[in-house]
């Protein structure tokens, strides 16, 4: 799968159009459908993963640049990064027995949104590999001092034992790591205690790409641990972006929200001023007789991220608006009186005669706590009960 040429696979150019892209899947698509097809379930596979890549452009835009390799295991699709370490490191340490077999590591590179925005900078990453000791050649011990395995019986093979129960594979046998001997005790290499590795401290430096994506899985070829064949694997260094306190961002956009103006604001005018992450003041103005209405959303173009491999754009940034109206008594009755000119007219009400008039009470939302006591109705979410699930009931 590394190799595949996805472009290929779909039987277009590297700069076909999304049409063509989907014009060419819909066709391959039917003529390898398994349902007709049987025997190309892997074509269909290929097919139908060209074109989930090559159909989004922020994929298409790194598999241009990464390849395959840049999409696999996790450059989108996790929501958090624990999420996305838990699968590599599920036990939490950081060397698994997959990556002593493989090689590969993976190291977290924690970036703000000022450096996403700005790029250019190099970061250092600093990590932890093992590597064949050099006193020993890896060997742990002079060959006079190996014995065979008891453990394997010299095969360097076992059963493994997981947790779901004794797996139908055999395993690298964890006595003597594949090797099918150990060395014996008095005789084992002092740098290495007989294991054959040692730990090497390992830095780089990684450049920092203007709107680099989250999550993105940056791979650096033979940086990785090294095996007992005495090659190494890879090490990738994975994109991880700090929340920030004024922006959220999603792709190349950026999202502010819950802006919070007054009503006055809102109804006579509005002008906005923030540091923008290149530190740069960027300031926003309603035009003249605009109103600003609550959660109204607001676009400014080319406002967002710039487009990571394409940092000559920007994606947009979208502002919401949370009004907030004055506290009780701000005004007094003749004030009222004089803004009530001002404003449109109320609502004409005749009361029928005879009817009831009574007083209305503030609601304040229960703690879930509090009200778990009480009453056992799940969808509670803490602001508006009953609301959503009267309209459940209906629907
Ligand atoms: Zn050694
Ligand atoms: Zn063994």
């Amino acid at each position: 799968m590394d190799k595949l040429n996805l472009y290929e696979v779909l039987g277009v150019t590297k700069d076909a159009t999304s049409e063509e892209i989907k014009k060419n899947y819909r066709k391959l698509a039917k003529e390898f459908h398994p349902d007709k097809n049987p025997d190309s379930g892997e074509k269909f596979k290929e097919i139908s993963f060209a074109y989930e890549v090559l159909s989004d452009p922020e994929k298409r835009r790194i598999y241009d640049r990464y390849g395959v390799k840049g999409l696999q295991e996790g450059a989108d699709g996790y929501s958090d990064a624990s999420d996305f370490f838990a699968q590599w490191f599920p036990f939490g340490g950081a060397t698994s027995d997959r990556s002593r077999r493989d090689g590969k590591i993976m190291v977290k590179l924690e970036l703000t949104l000022e450096e996403i925005y700005v790029g250019g900078a190099q970061k250092p990453v600093e990590y932890k590999r093992q590597k064949l000791c050099d006193q020993c050649n890896g060997d742990g011990g002079p060959k006079e001092a190996r014995l065979e395995c008891e453990a394997c019986g010299g095969v360097g093979r076992t059963a493994a034992f997981t947790f779901m129960g004794l797996s139908a594979f055999d395993a690298v046998c964890p006595t003597c790591d594949g090797r099918g001997f150990t060395i014996k005790e008095k005789m084992r290499c002092k740098l290495c205690t007989g294991s054959g590795f040692v730990e090497q401290q390992m830095k780089r430096n990684v450049d920092v790409e203007r709107g680099v994506p989250h999550m993105l899985k940056l791979p650096f070829a033979n940086e990785g641990h090294q095996l007992r064949s005495g090659e190494f694997g890879d090490l990738y260094v994975i994109i991880v972006q700090a929340e920030h306190a004024v922006f959220q961002r999603r792709h190349a956009n950026l999202y502010m929200r819950d802006l919070q103006i007054n009503i006055t604001e809102a109804l006579c005018g509005y002008t906005h001023c923030f540091k923008h992450l290149d530190g740069r003041n960027v300031c926003m103005t309603t035009q003249p007789g605009e109103v600003l209405r609550h959660n109204h959303i607001k676009k400014m173009r080319s406002g967002g991220m710039p487009v990571f491999n394409k940092p000559t754009d920007h994606g947009d940034l979208y502002v919401q608006f949370k009004v907030i109206l004055p506290a009780n008594d701000f005004a007094t009755q003749p004030q009222l009186a004089m803004l009530e000119d001002l404003l449109p007219p109320r609502e004409r009400i005749v009361v029928p005669p005879g009817a009831e008039e009574v007083h209305m009470t503030d609601y304040k939302p229960q703690t879930r706590q509090a009200r778990t006591d009480t009453e056992d109705d799940d969808d509670y979410n803490g602001q508006s009960p009953h609301f959503e699930s009267v309209q459940c009931q209906t629907a």
